[in-house]
């Protein structure tokens, strides 16, 4: 399994209050933050392997 280098972006964890679009820092899910209720995302577990850190799309 391909492991992303922590020191390349800036990692986010579970419960940060974010906007725009995150990667799960293992699996590559994404995850967008939504248009309504000011466009904030509570960062979740990942629901495909539960990792706890996610990292900035762009
Ligand atoms: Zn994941």
């Amino acid at each position: 399994m391909q492991r992303i280098p922590h020191d390349e972006a800036e990692l986010f964890e579970v419960g940060d209050e974010v906007t725009g679009r995150f990667r799960c820092a293992s699996c590559d899910l994404l995850v967008v933050s939504p248009q309504e209720n000011d466009g904030v995302l509570v960062l979740p577990t990942c629901p495909l392997c539960a990792s706890e850190e996610w990292r900035r799309v762009g």
